[in-house]
């Protein structure tokens, strides 16, 4: 469910129609709904009925600082995969203390800041890994609270690209080798044991992979609590949102009128498959959720540059790229794409929808019916909230865009675009070349 709507044949967010703020702050611009993220929190934190659960929201996802603070209010802690995601925590006025450091390649300087800060464990991917958090460890005089993330090698049946439970991908160590690599860690005398984890994959629109994986893992789950005394276990994030009818799932009885086994996933249908699992196990459970908490919860706008007739194919630029948004060139995903001023009475026209950046792969989408739409209008890309933003380039020497987050009526931004001046601070010519001609 989300909150953006068309309220006449004006596409609002909340109640707030986003001509208006395409209007006042150009484009491209993201906006983010608050009210969606509080419901998409509320329902995730509650879907484990009457277990001890913890939401460490996955900020590679979105990492706003406005967003961080509004989940950090609602009680979320963070996952984060990087020194710098860990200092936009901090950033944004959130503590750390509940909140977890992922990722297969955390550097020397990553740990010690993450020791340093106090978090709340670390999620280990491999047997070097352990051996360097204990050294830096030591060197701090201090015990690494750690998890090792465990491969349950399931097929989680999304995009190749984002599946990282089986074990031919880079992450986790293998359940089979999983007991010896705890042995490994409680021998380490700067480590402590304190948690299972799994993450199998982004995307996944089905319960089973979860219910696979999670049942392949209790046995493990179980021995871990009696040798090493472990007290959570982290479930991962992966719950995929709808992409394909994204305007229409905004609603409950989009979801009603599905036939039962047609019904994308819901943290409802998450919790009620995995509640009688972990019950018996009286762990913490942890759960990272990044694409569920905020993609259906931000929108791109954009603004019809040109609508080029070709041969037998029409191209509608729009003046958002691949930069702006790479889903589609990378993942070759799928954005609902809708005018922010419905016309019922203009034709439908079949067109390509690109961006002006000098690349075929510069193409959200190809051959979709839309409105027939000129130089000034505006359209929305939907369920752009997650790895959209978080994935923009100045590729072409475009900005990154600007970000506004909407409140019921109200609207601010909360990133302002990039100037030109802040794109270049960094560069800097030789004095040796500055001698040189100036043609
Ligand atoms: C990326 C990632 C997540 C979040 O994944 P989503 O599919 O966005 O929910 C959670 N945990 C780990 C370890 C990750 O790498």
């Amino acid at each position: 469910m989300h909150r953006f709507q068309y309220a006449g044949n004006a596409l609002h967010c909340e109640t707030v129609d986003l001509a208006a703020v395409a209007r006042l702050y150009g484009t491209p611009t993201y906006v983010y709904s608050a009210g969606t993220v509080e419901d998409n929190y509320r329902r995730l934190a509650g879907s484990l009925d009457g277990l001890d659960v913890q939401v460490c929201y996955a900020l590679k996802a979105n990492s706003n600082l406005a967003l961080l603070r509004l989940l950090a209010n609602l009680g979320a802690a963070f996952d984060f995969v990087s020194g710098g995601e860990l200092r936009r925590v901090q950033a944004a006025g959130a503590k750390v203390n509940r909140s977890v450091f992922a990722g297969v390649g955390k550097t020397e300087a990553d740990i010690r800041l993450a020791l340093e800060a106090g978090i709340f464990a670390f999620h280990v991917e491999s047997e070097p890994e352990l051996a360097r958090i204990n050294h830096v460890a030591g060197q701090l005089g201090r015990k690494a609270p750690v998890a090792i993330r465990v491969n349950p090698d399931v097929d989680a049946r999304t995009h190749a690209k984002i599946t990282t439970g089986k074990s031919e991908n880079k992450f986790g160590i293998p359940l089979a080798f999983a007991a010896a690599a705890y042995a490994a860690a409680a021998k380490f005398p700067h480590l402590e044991v304190k948690g299972l984890q799994m993450h199998i994959g982004s995307q996944l629109t089905a319960v089973g992979p979860f219910f696979e994986a999670v049942e392949k893992l209790i046995p493990l789950a179980q021995q871990l609590q009696r040798d090493h005394g472990i007290t959570y276990f982290s479930l991962g994030g992966g719950i995929g949102v709808v992409y394909q009818d994204a305007l229409a799932s905004g609603s409950s009885s989009w979801w009603e009128a599905l036939p039962p086994d047609q019904r994308p996933i819901t943290p409802e249908a998450y919790g009620a498959a995995l509640t009688p699992l972990l019950r018996p196990l009286g762990l913490k459970l942890l759960l990272e959720p990044g694409r569920f908490m905020v993609a259906n919860a931000g929108v791109l706008l954009a603004r019809v540059e040109y609508l080029k007739r070709g041969q037998g194919r029409n191209f509608l630029i729009l003046d958002a790229a691949m930069n702006d948004l790479v889903r589609p060139a990378m993942y070759d995903a799928y954005h609902e794409i809708v005018p922010l001023q419905r016309d019922t009475s203009r034709r439908a026209l079949k067109v390509d929808v690109v961006g002006p950046i000098c690349e075929s792969s510069d193409c959200f989408a190809k051959e979709r019916m839309l409105q027939e739409l000129g130089e000034g209008e505006y359209v929305a890309f939907l369920s752009a909230g997650a790895y959209s933003f978080a994935m923009a380039s100045r590729y072409n020497v475009r900005p990154l865009p600007a970000e506004v987050l909407v409140r019921g009526s109200n609207f601010e931004l909360v990133t302002a675009r990039e100037s030109f001046e802040q794109m270049i601070a960094g560069e800097r010519i030789p004095a040796w070349l500055k001698q040189g001609n100036q043609a």
